[in-house]
């Protein structure tokens, strides 16, 4: 499941929620305060990975820039459930990273981007249940929808509908190759070749004469050497760039197939899985393995978190940001009505090593579980729910039992967890 290509069509409602968040998230990494349009998951992980960086020493900034195009490309990639429609909206920007450390500057890159969210809003003509649990978008309390339209009970702020929905859940950044670019890096390279084998050529042709005893260099003698020498070595050139390219293109390929063999298998066991839960769709199912990755690896202890009962493993330890390049279901197995899911992941992911800032392309292998009894629910998330046994609602992130009436929450029976990352 590559990120999706999209279609471009205008006039989409979520075009302003759109730009609105593109702002936020530049607001957000340049130390501003967390976007207001992120969902209560997205708020967490943005957090978790600035507490992260921040126990580093790190200070990451991000520039977006959408002057080359303004077009906001709306696909028609959207999933539903009974009360929500998650659209992937995308646009393509500029976005230079900067990473600091003390004061100094370790990382820069500048690339152009497809920045995609997955934006949910309500249905039209549906409203959910006053009961359903939902995070007070001001306080972060857990609360429910009721509570927060006749005022939070924590900070007694009070909110209508509108400004509920639509939120933002996740977000994907992916590189998009640049040919203007690469069409200058291309003779800029294959010139220094020509350039490189020519002078080597000459100088090669006049050891050769210099022992061949044709010690009397005659002008005549020069002339030739240069000339042989221009010829050779642009041939020589010429051939090592299309070899170097060919290498890369090769190189390249590896890359962006990256996960591309086993797309069959993944649609095999999405369907599975979907055959239990008619709801359940791969683009969900990305955007719910990222959110959790993300999760894992930014945490202080991954073991805390409710949704990870494993540890993050060494070799991700070191990741201060992680996208999303693609992602196969390697295995799938449903017993009573226990799923437990592999899938590989394919990231580009920013390493902080031995005081240096690494881009690596990453394979992890994941474990989840959930029981399928229940359905999908796209709103839901474990920083509200309501509990199953006295009906309150609390966060339920970081504890195992409801607060109020000590009810065990089996957090697999309401959601995706991790089981184990390699
Ligand atoms: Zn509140
Ligand atoms: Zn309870």
């Amino acid at each position: 499941m590559n990120i999706p290509d999209f279609n471009i069509t205008e006039n989409s409602d979520l075009a302003e929620p759109y730009k609105a968040f593109v702002k936020q998230m530049a607001d957000w990494y340049n130390g501003g305060e967390l976007p207001e349009l992120a969902g209560q998951d997205l708020r967490f992980t943005l957090e978790m990975q600035r507490q992260k960086m921040q126990s580093l020493g790190l200070d990451m900034q991000c520039n977006l820039q959408n002057e080359k195009s303004n077009q906001i490309n709306v696909g028609g990639v959207s999933f539903s459930d009974r009360i929500f429609t998650n659209s992937i909206i995308g646009g393509n920007m500029n976005l230079t990273r900067s990473i600091g450390s003390n004061q100094n500057s370790i990382y820069k890159n500048t690339t152009d981007i497809s920045l995609s969210t997955v934006i949910q809003s309500l249905k039209t003509d549906t409203r959910p249940s006053s009961s359903m649990a939902l995070c007070c978008p001001h306080c972060g309390a857990p609360s429910t929808l009721g509570e927060l339209e006749s005022g939070c009970k924590y900070c007694d702020s009070h909110f209508l509908m509108s400004e509920l929905y639509p939120k933002v859940m996740n977000f994907f950044v992916t590189e998009n190759e640049d040919k203007a670019k690469r069409d200058e890096k291309n003779k800029r390279e294959l010139k220094t070749f020509i350039i490189a084998s020519s002078i080597l050529m000459i100088i090669l042709g006049m050891i050769f004469d210099l022992f061949s005893g044709q010690s009397q260099s005659t002008s005549m003698n020069i002339f030739s050497e240069i000339f042989g020498g221009l010829l050779c070595g642009g041939m020589i050139g010429g051939m090592l760039f299309v070899l170097k390219k060919l290498f890369e293109v090769f190189a390249l390929m590896g890359k962006d197939l990256r996960g591309g063999g086993k797309t069959a298998s993944t649609l095999f066991y999405a369907n599975k899985i979907k055959k239990n839960d008619p709801e359940f769709s791969s683009e969900y199912f990305r955007d719910k393995i990222m959110s959790l990755f993300r999760m894992a690896v930014y945490s202080k202890d991954a073991t805390e978190l409710a949704c990870c009962k494993c540890k993050c493993p060494e070799k991700a330890k070191d990741i201060i940001e992680a996208q999303l390049y693609n992602f196969n279901i390697n295995s799938c197995e449903i017993i009573d009505n226990i799923c437990d899911v592999e899938v590989t992941l394919y990231l580009d992911c920013l390493h902080y090593m031995d005081g240096k800032i690494k881009s690596k392309s990453d394979k992890f292998r994941m474990r989840m579980r959930k029981s399928i009894k229940n359905r999908t629910e796209l709103g839901f998330s474990f920083a509200a729910v309501s509990c199953p046994s006295c009906g309150a609602s609390f966060d339920a992130r970081n504890v195992k039992a409801c607060p109020y009436c000590n009810n065990v929450y089996i957090h697999e029976e309401h959601d995706w967890v991790i089981t184990d990352i390699r």
